[in-house]
């Protein structure tokens, strides 16, 4: 779904700045050290962009995807919306080249516990990907 669209379903005023980090995040499933983005969208105030990060997290549209060595990692989201993230998706980190992707696994993630209710599932996953194992 293009960034226009997006921010349109999620009831946000589309913005120079919110577009171009929906842009930069584009890539489905990879997600992005925030480093990256701030190098990428280096026209923009660093505090604007931070704030704006948070708040397109607050809004559902993107997630953060690991924290690691003081970097967080973003990504795109699929369905959420501003009451809650939904994900079932694992975080995948390339032990070689640094790539962090968020992963759809075939089978649903399925966790019980009793008596505890359980929204979001957060799991990092760390390895070898595709292209470093070919
Ligand atoms: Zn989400
Ligand atoms: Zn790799
Ligand atoms: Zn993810």
């Amino acid at each position: 779904m293009d960034a226009t669209t997006t921010l349109k379903n999620h009831n946000l005023r589309v913005t120079k700045i919110r577009l171009a980090i929906l842009d930069a995040l584009e890539n489905g499933h990879q997600a992005k050290p925030y480093a990256e983005l701030q190098a990428t969208l280096s026209d923009f105030n660093r505090t604007t962009l931070y704030r704006t990060l948070l708040a397109l997290i607050e809004k559902g549209l993107i997630h953060k995807a690991l924290e690691e060595n003081g970097e967080s990692y973003y990504a795109r989201c699929g369905g959420c919306t501003s009451y809650a993230h939904t994900h079932d998706h694992i975080h995948f980190k390339c032990n070689d080249c640094g790539t962090v992707e968020c992963l759809h696994l075939s089978n649903e993630l399925g966790f019980t516990l009793p008596g505890v209710a359980i929204d979001s599932l957060e799991i990092t996953a760390k390895g070898t990907c595709k292209i470093c194992n070919l």
